[in-house]
């Protein structure tokens, strides 16, 4: 049976994914016709749900290192020795200039990642309120936090103070998690989302591809991811980080990423599909095709303990292919926020020397 794309394109534009039996025949193609079959149905799904504005994420590393988790690919695990940093907490003040300067740079979401199992005492919880208040009220910006397995109550209250969006990665498939990840379950990260969906946040959670997971597994995270209704989905590719386990691993090739982002267009038509940690890497000179295999998003500037590529290298992409920057989206912006920030779009040759 061979996939009739006019028929996928359709469905998709209508916000119907694929099919499993669709996604893992999807995987197995390698002939160049059929890639660009492919990234064509996903580009145009792409284009119907999100237009030509793409989102734009940055991050603060708020707290590093020492984390009682063992997840192999993560240099922040303090069961593995590594050279990522180590400090606690950045004064809420810290964190706002860096969501500030991220502002100037193009960023639209900013979130802020503390590395550990769980965010749950003071004096966490307090400068995480502060700064989100800061964030909003300064730039108006898309507030996230990656934060570890969260419960109900720390949640809604940060979400009080302005918290909107919630990462959180499943990592990898629930059948090669064990694998991956040897000191909490798929269900813990799966109870994570249920919770912020519940308490009606925006949430991002996808994972990282490349860690030896197989195609199958790839499409298993895909349908788990749609099943439970996520806002966004992060692609991050495997760049293996030494002193991990994972030391030395890569097995994706540029090709293999732009599948990856087509499949979970494909099964996820309506979401925020997002290239992270890893593109450079991985994705190499098809970067530039990131967009046209489905991607609606990146993030700009540096990753978690790895530097990221020039934020000018991004935004002449971006302008080369017509694009604009997303406005934050999710929620109403408050009254002090200056009306040429509440745009649809930002036009990126306004960026320009910034
Ligand atoms: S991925 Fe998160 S939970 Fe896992 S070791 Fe790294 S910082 Fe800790």
């Amino acid at each position: 049976m061979s996939l009739n794309w006019t028929e996928i394109e359709a469905r998709g534009a209508r916000g119907e994914g694929i099919s499993e039996a669709e996604a893992l025949q999807l995987v197995t193609l390698t002939a160049p016709e059929d890639i660009e079959a492919l990234l064509r149905t996903a580009e145009a799904v792409r284009l119907a749900h999100k237009g030509k504005a793409i989102n734009t994420c940055g991050i603060s590393n708020a707290k590093s290192g020492r984390c009682p988790e063992k997840c192999n690919f993560c240099s922040q695990s303090a069961h593995f020795s590594t050279e990522a940093p180590v400090y606690a907490i950045k004064p809420a003040e810290e964190i706002a200039a860096e969501a500030q300067a991220a502002f100037q740079a193009g960023v639209r979401e900013f979130s802020i990642v503390m590395a550990g199992r769980a965010i749950d005492k003071e004096p966490e919880l307090a400068v995480l309120e502060s700064a989100f208040r800061q964030i909003r009220e300064q730039t108006g910006m898309q507030t996230c936090a990656s934060l570890g397995l969260m419960q109900r109550p720390q949640l809604e209250r940060l979400k009080a103070a302005g918290m909107q969006s919630m990462h959180h990665n499943l990592e990898t498939a629930r059948s090669f998690h064990s694998q991956i990840v040897s000191t909490h379950s798929y269900d813990d990260e799966v109870q994570t989302v249920k919770t912020a969906k519940e308490l009606g946040m925006y949430v991002c959670s996808g994972g990282i591809f490349g860690m030896g997971e197989s195609w199958a597994q790839r499409v298993e995270l895909a349908l788990d991811l749609r099943a439970l209704d996520v806002d966004s989905v992060p692609v991050n590719f495997l760049n293996a980080r030494p002193g991990t386990p994972l030391e030395g691993h890569k097995d994706l090739q540029p090709l293999d990423c732009l599948k990856i982002i087509a499949l979970l267009r494909l099964v996820l038509p309506t979401k925020d599909i997002i290239v992270c940690g890893g593109r450079e890497q991985n994705l190499g000179h098809e970067q530039g095709r990131m967009f046209e295999a489905g991607a609606n998003g990146l993030m700009l500037g540096n990753y978690l303990t790895t530097a990221g590529q020039d934020i000018a290298r991004d935004h002449a992409r971006m302008e080369e292919q017509g694009f604009v920057i997303r406005a934050p989206p999710h929620q109403p912006l408050p009254p002090s926020v200056p009306p040429a920030i509440r745009a649809e779009g930002t036009d990126l040759a306004g960026l320009r020397g910034k």
